[in-house]
């Protein structure tokens, strides 16, 4: 058994994560502020004696003895970041740094979510570790990119300068149950719409691509990452590459929610990545890890969801 400290816990990828690893047996310390998180995503492991809930925030020091951080503290939807952006930033920074203390202090081995995002609005497709990304580091998702981006620099630091055991992992767009009902990201925002029979909101002309993750998936690539037994630190994406317009995506939302619902085009906020697809074949290679949930079951298990949700709401 290990003891695993997973930041951002009750958040949408940590309430899997935390359920998964606990499930194998660990015992886990879920560390979280409450800011896009909720407690009712980890409920149901609140009776487990091997589960322990800290409120904390991580732009403050934390200490406890564990043997591997799971370090997924942030906002991920753009107006969750873009809401208090300096926290954001300092989120991303001040928490990669004291969660690399922790684990150099207690030899602890520290996995960093990062993300697709580190592209910026990429020149090169499909995306590949090696690529450098394309960001802009005024605009207004750069408190979110710039400050995966120095987390990145960070555990690279600590693990050349201080041996810790560091991995990075590149998160492309996830999707599941567990994510809020406000998140504002395109996943919720298609499926509430089309649920309540609703508008569904196209930002641009819909011709913006992105490769879609469920979220059982993500998780197993994270767990195996951190577990590799090369030691190999990546960074690694971890994403499904199968890739489509959001259009295409906004009309197979109406087809399985048989909704009524219309499509009306807003303007697309400002550095909206053009398009997205993982080069996975260093997460094959490395960590014999590829996606084996297709769309459509992802889907209909998070539209399942969305639509207990809003009727709890009612
Ligand atoms: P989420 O917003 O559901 O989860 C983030 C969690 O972090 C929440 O529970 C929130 O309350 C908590 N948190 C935020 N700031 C904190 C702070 N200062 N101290 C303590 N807790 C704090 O988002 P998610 O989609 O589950 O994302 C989890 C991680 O994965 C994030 O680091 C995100 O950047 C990364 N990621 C996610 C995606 C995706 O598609 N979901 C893609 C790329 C990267
Ligand atoms: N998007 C959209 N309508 C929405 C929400 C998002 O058209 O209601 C678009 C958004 O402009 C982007 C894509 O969907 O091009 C994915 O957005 P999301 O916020 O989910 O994640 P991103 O990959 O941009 O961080």
């Amino acid at each position: 058994m290990k003891r695993i400290l997973v930041t951002g816990g009750a958040g949408f990828i940590g309430s899997h994560l935390c359920e998964r690893l606990l499930n194998e047996g660990n015992e886990i310390i879920c560390l979280d502020n409450f800011f896009t998180g909720s407690k009712d995503n980890i409920r149901h492991l609140l009776h487990n004696d091997h589960f322990e809930l800290v409120r904390h925030d991580i732009t403050k020091e934390y200490y406890a003895e564990v043997d591997q951080i799971y370090n997924l503290a942030c906002p991920a939807s753009p107006p969750h970041y873009q809401y208090n952006a300096i926290k954001t930033i300092k989120t991303s920074v001040l928490g990669a740094m004291y969660m690399l203390g922790l684990a150099k202090r207690c030899n602890a081995t520290i996995l960093q979510a990062s993300t697709s995002e580190v592209y910026g609005d990429p020149k090169v497709h499909p995306q590949k570790e090696d690529y450098w990304g394309n960001v802009n580091p005024i605009g207004i998702r750069s408190c979110y990119d710039e400050g995966k981006r120095c987390a990145e620099t960070l555990m690279m630091d600590y693990h050349r300068q201080n041996a810790v055991d560091t991995r990075i992992v590149r998160i492309f767009n996830t999707y599941g149950p567990n994510m809020a009902m406000n998140d504002g990201r395109v996943v919720s925002n298609f499926i509430i719409q089309a649920l309540q029979g609703k508008d569904i909101t196209i930002y641009g002309d819909g011709s913006q691509t992105r490769s879609f993750c469920y979220v059982s998936d993500l998780v197993d690539g994270m767990i195996r990452m951190m577990n590799n037994q090369e030691h190999f630190i990546g960074p690694v994406n971890l994403g499904n590459p199968s890739e489509r317009t959001i259009l295409e995506f906004a009309e197979l939302i109406i087809k399985l929610t048989n909704s009524n619902s219309k499509i009306v085009y807003k303007p697309l906020p400002m550095d909206d990545p053009v398009r997205r697809k993982p080069d996975i074949s260093l997460a094959k290679e490395k960590l014999g890890w590829t996606p084996v949930v297709d769309i459509e079951a992802g889907l209909s298990k998070t539209i399942e969801y969305f639509d207990r949700k809003i009727r709890e709401n009612c």
